[in-house]
């Protein structure tokens, strides 16, 4: 009853506005994808929009892999067709980014993320995507993977880009003051001869530096005990989980209330069983019938990556190799595997640069990275 009443104010409306209203009231109703959308809105003939819509497919077979932070320049091309995609290795406790940067906000980009599946075929399976119209993109990871990020300009795009991905911590440091190399032991660490394992982090400060709160939660509890000595356990509602601070020499006084990102919850000190141990706050995640989980991605700060500008690409849509080349998964010469060569004089359809490797397809569209030096702009 109430979803017809809503369809007759829907068509009333219509009357009243006309179309453009009526596509923004209906999708209410039938949340179309960002790609359905763009089809409408834009008149896109079923055939155009099939032949662009496939590319995904194409890049679903990519094995490009990346490590972030990464940074990508060139040109979409209008009606090319281009199609980008990015393997990469997340963990929980991680966001991602990615930016897409063109010459005009109403540059249209649509950005996908998939994971692996545990199946035997290895397929993806879209899990997010960006909002219609936006050039960008975050998410949130919940479970440690393999993911793929598909970035696909619309078929009349035309402009440079640059294309940004990096991850964030989601949570702030524990420690004021601290960063990175104030842990100094981690996950899994051998503890009582080998009779259990480190289920967190140690982060080693001055006695008396402030802990604080690494996320807006509840002081679920608070006090002296076991082996964690002086503690507060902070909840995280919004994860589900439990956040332990022990080894604290005292405890701000702040009962069991909400406290913000950044709130003074106590002081680094030593108590419990690190009493032979220097002054570091133990930290530990806990997620329900999980247990303990690793908290180092939650925390971990990354450079604020500086995303050297590219030098210009060349706007050419093919390169040519000039000698016998190397295709490589990952754009460096070390950390890579060789997934092809081309043969000389071969043409390569040009997707992009970072660095000094070229992003190209092969013939047989198998996306790859070529180093600068064995290719020319064609
Ligand atoms: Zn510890």
């Amino acid at each position: 009853m109430q979803r017809l009443k809503f369809v007759s104010l829907i068509l009333f409306l219509a009357v009243l506005t006309g179309c453009s209203k009526l596509n923004k009231a209906t999708d209410l109703l039938t949340n179309p994808t960002a790609k359905e959308r763009y089809q409408r809105d834009f008149g896109i003939s079923d055939e155009l929009f099939l032949l662009w819509e496939d590319q995904v497919q194409i890049a679903l077979k990519d094995s490009v892999e990346v490590d972030l932070p990464f940074l990508q320049t060139g040109h979409f091309k209008p009606r090319n067709f281009p199609v980008y995609s990015y393997n990469l290795n997340l963990k929980t406790g991680e966001e991602l980014d990615v930016i897409v940067e063109t010459d005009s906000v109403t540059d249209l980009v649509f950005i996908e993320l998939y994971e692996l599946q545990n199946d035997s075929l290895k397929t993806y399976k879209k899990i997010a995507d960006s909002d219609y119209g936006m050039l960008n993109f975050s998410k949130e990871i919940e479970q440690p993977g393999t993911f793929k990020i598909i970035v696909q300009p619309g078929i009349e795009t035309s402009t440079p880009f640059t294309i940004k991905m990096k991850t964030t911590p989601v949570y702030a440091f524990p420690v004021a003051g601290g960063k990175n190399t104030n842990i100094q032991s981690f996950w899994g660490a051998v503890r009582d001869g080998g009779r259990r394992s480190h289920e967190g982090v140690d982060i080693f400060a001055p006695r008396g530096t402030p802990v604080v709160a690494v996320t807006n939660g509840r002081i679920a509890s608070s006090g002296e005990k076991g082996l964690g000595g002086k503690q507060v356990w902070l909840r995280d509602p919004d994860r589900g989980q439990s956040l332990y601070y022990a080894h604290l020499d005292s405890i701000a006084p702040l009962g069991n209330s909400r406290v913000k990102t950044g709130d003074t919850i106590g002081f680094v000190g030593n108590t419990g069983n690190a009493r032979t141990t220097a002054p570091h706050l133990h930290f530990g995640i806990y997620k329900g019938y999980r247990g303990a989980i690793d908290p180092l991605a939650f925390i971990f700060q990354l450079d604020d990556p500086s995303f050297d500008p590219t030098e210009d690409v060349p706007e050419a849509y093919n390169l040519i190799t000039r000698s016998k080349a190397n295709l490589r998964d990952s754009p460096n010469s070390q950390n890579s595997t060789v997934i092809g060569s081309s043969s000389a004089q071969d043409t390569l359809r040009l997707l992009g640069k970072t660095a000094e490797w070229y992003h190209v397809r092969t013939p047989e569209n198998m996306a790859a990275f070529i180093h600068e030096s064995l290719v020319l702009p064609l």
